[in-house]
């Protein structure tokens, strides 16, 4: 059993990065964000509070579809307002005890590429490898607005509100494990990120 926590800010490229790595390792990828998306959108529809309905959520990765209570949101919970309403549920001490208990459930059994914002410092401390990816607001902006085309500027400004409130916030805020290996990937490509990923994970001999 092996799980390999990505973390870090929006726009990194997490996503892309965390799945490209399962695919190549043939470990199962989990995006955890599309958790506390998942409850954040349950929440405004069913007109509930996040802290209330995240215990009883099913929420299930099929591949590249999500689940919620068995109906696909994969589409839903991308919307801009969904994605500022489950940061700020994210910030909720109580919205988080409940998601992460469904994560370290799931990451119990199986090999895992886990990418989020507290995977290698708060749900899987033991994690075998820990990367923190980065890269500059500007290019993680441009990035994540090409990827969903919308406009650079707005993104740019969103980001910075949530990677403030993903920094600041009390309870498990935005920041790499002390033995994450940080990725800077500004000037790297998709290939080279996968790459170095990959070759740090065959180096521990967990693949
Ligand atoms: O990664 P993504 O943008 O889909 O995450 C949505 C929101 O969920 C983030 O803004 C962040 O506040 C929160 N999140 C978190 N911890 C995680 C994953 C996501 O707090 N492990």
């Amino acid at each position: 059993m092996t799980v390999v926590a990505i973390d870090g800010p929006a726009g990194a490229g997490k996503s892309t990065v965390a799945r490209a790595v399962a695919e190549r390792l043939g470990f199962t990828y989990l995006d955890t964000g599309a958790m506390y998306r998942s409850v954040a959108l349950a929440a405004r529809e069913r007109g509930a509070e996040p802290a209330t309905i995240a215990p009883a959520l099913e929420i299930q990765q099929l591949g590249k579809r999500v689940l919620v209570d068995g109906r696909d949101v994969t589409e839903a919970i991308r919307k801009p307002e969904v994605s500022e309403a489950a940061s700020r549920a994210a910030a909720d001490p109580a919205v988080r005890e409940a998601v992460v208990a469904q994560q370290r459930r799931l990451l119990e059994g199986g090999d895992w590429v886990a990418e989020g914002r507290d995977i290698g410092s708060v749900v899987a401390p033991e994690a075998d490898v820990k990367v923190f990816l980065t890269a500059d607001p500007a290019e993680r902006a441009r990035r994540r607005a090409s990827e969903l085309g919308l406009d650079e500027a707005t993104v740019l400004a969103e980001q910075t509100i949530r990677d403030q409130r993903d920094q600041t916030r009390e309870h498990s805020p935005l920041q790499a494990a002390p033995d994450a290996i940080t990725l800077d990937t500004t000037h790297m490509t998709f290939a080279e990120v996968v790459a170095r990923i990959a070759g740090i994970v065959a180096g521990t001999g967990h693949h």
